[in-house]
């Protein structure tokens, strides 16, 4: 391309301004996301986070090359919500292996799901389990993690925990907002005695003897979830990157909590320059739940008729989550679906076998100025109809090639 590029910029969650983007390095741009617990099939509101920096990653390999952006996407497969869902549903199994298979099956189901709306693999996808114990390649582990933690007086042992001390680390909060003082307040109620201040977060806890566990220097146990991706962070992305993703939900307190244990256990004034929390979902204007028999999978709306009385193309499903902009609550919706899936019909139409012309600059434009994806629709709306008013000749078969590059080579929307 020729002409200068837009810089990207981003509504950064921790300083509550949009700023831009200036990688650390621009030869490797650096970017976490929180990635699911696999207990469960994801559900529709978990697609969000999944498709939204899918995006973001399209961005940035186009802006930066595709070589030159790491994505990393975790996976917790440690989780006493896993525990319950393997002795419920395998109770006959030995636990390991009962929650292997349910780690398993829904990790693979999770991986298929992303795929089937559009998303490109991460470039690394650890799975938590692999990172506990010290590693023979080195790469940061938890149990390490926690132990740097204890030696520069963050952490603490109490009643067979590893416990982190909030009152250590004087800026704790700055993320989320919240100050110590309205932490000790809310959790008065519920003091555990053995904690030195309330907001104190486990960073490892004992197993018994039926619950998975890991040998450490604090006895056979198991980690937080927060610390986990401290070291899957740290592992590939080193102590300091670019950008930490994940949902709204996420802010407070896992963010806040993994921010804090990186910082203190590495010594630095960041764990990331940027970060981006998306909003939350409702379907048909009400928050989803089981209880409502308004809860919807991936899965469902990919293979079964159970919304909107069909089954939907993943294309669909992920121009559909983009209408909206990823910082504001979205309304996930039948009506929404039918929208999307004809928007979609009449450009496929409009770009026929057009030659590629480069990605039109105001569609880039667009998505460099935080994400802004309804007006990159706009912009594909109004090519789209330029094509269709052209009689014929160059002028339509350049428009729909500019079109059909912004619709095909990223795949952003
Ligand atoms: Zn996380």
């Amino acid at each position: 391309m020729t002409s200068a590029k837009s810089p990207i910029s981003l509504y950064n969650t921790l300083t509550r301004t949009k700023e831009p983007l200036h990688p650390l390095d621009e030869n490797n741009v650096r970017m976490y996301v929180c990635g699911p617990t696999v207990y469960d099939f994801a559900h529709i509101g978990n697609a969000r986070p999944v498709i939204v920096f899918d995006l973001l990653f399209r961005l940035l390999r186009h802006h930066f090359g595709d070589e030159h952006v790491s994505y990393v996407r975790n996976i917790t497969d440690v989780d006493d919500k896993i525990n319950a869902r393997a002795a419920r549903d395998f109770p006959d199994m030995p636990l390991n292996e009962a929650i292997r298979k349910v780690t398993e099956k829904t990790a693979d189901r999770f991986v298929a799901d992303a795929m089937a709306l559009g998303c490109l693999e991460p470039t690394h996808q650890p799975r938590a389990t692999d990172f506990i114990v010290p590693r023979n390649d080195g790469k940061s582990d938890m149990v390490s993690l926690i132990g740097q933690l204890i030696d520069k007086g963050n952490a603490y042992e109490a009643n067979g925990e590893v416990l982190f001390d909030v009152t250590s680390m004087p800026d704790y909060g700055k993320l989320s907002g919240r100050n110590l003082a309205e932490n000790l307040a809310g959790a008065r109620i519920a003091v555990d005695a053995h904690k030195k201040n309330p907001a104190d977060f486990v960073l490892w806890k004992q197993s018994s003897a039926d619950e998975p566990g890991w040998e450490s220097p604090w006895g056979r146990g198991r980690p937080g979830w927060h610390i986990e991706c401290s070291a899957m962070s740290a592992a590939f992305l080193g102590e300091i990157f670019d950008i930490h993703g994940g949902g709204l939900d996420l802010i407070f307190p896992h963010h806040e909590n993994e921010l804090a244990q990186s910082r203190c256990a590495h010594g630095t004034h960041a764990m990331a320059n940027i970060w981006m929390h998306n909003g939350f979902l409702q379907v048909e204007g009400q928050k989803m739940s089981k209880s409502l028999g308004n809860f919807i999978t991936i899965n469902d709306l990919l293979d079964t008729n159970k919304f909107g009385g069909q089954k939907w193309h993943g294309r669909v499903l992920r121009l559909a989550m983009l209408t909206t902009h990823y910082r504001q609550p979205i309304d996930w919706t039948a009506d929404r679906l039918f929208e999307c899936r004809s928007m979609l019909y009449d450009w496929n139409k409009a770009v026929f076998e057009a030659p590629l012309q480069p990605v039109p600059a105001e569609f880039l434009a667009a998505l460099c100025e935080d994400l802004n994806t309804s007006g990159a629709i706009t912009i594909l709306h109004a090519l789209a109809k330029s094509v269709n008013a052209a009689a014929t000749g160059l002028d339509k078969v350049e428009t729909a090639g500019r079109l059909r590059a912004a619709l095909e080579p990223i795949r952003a929307i």
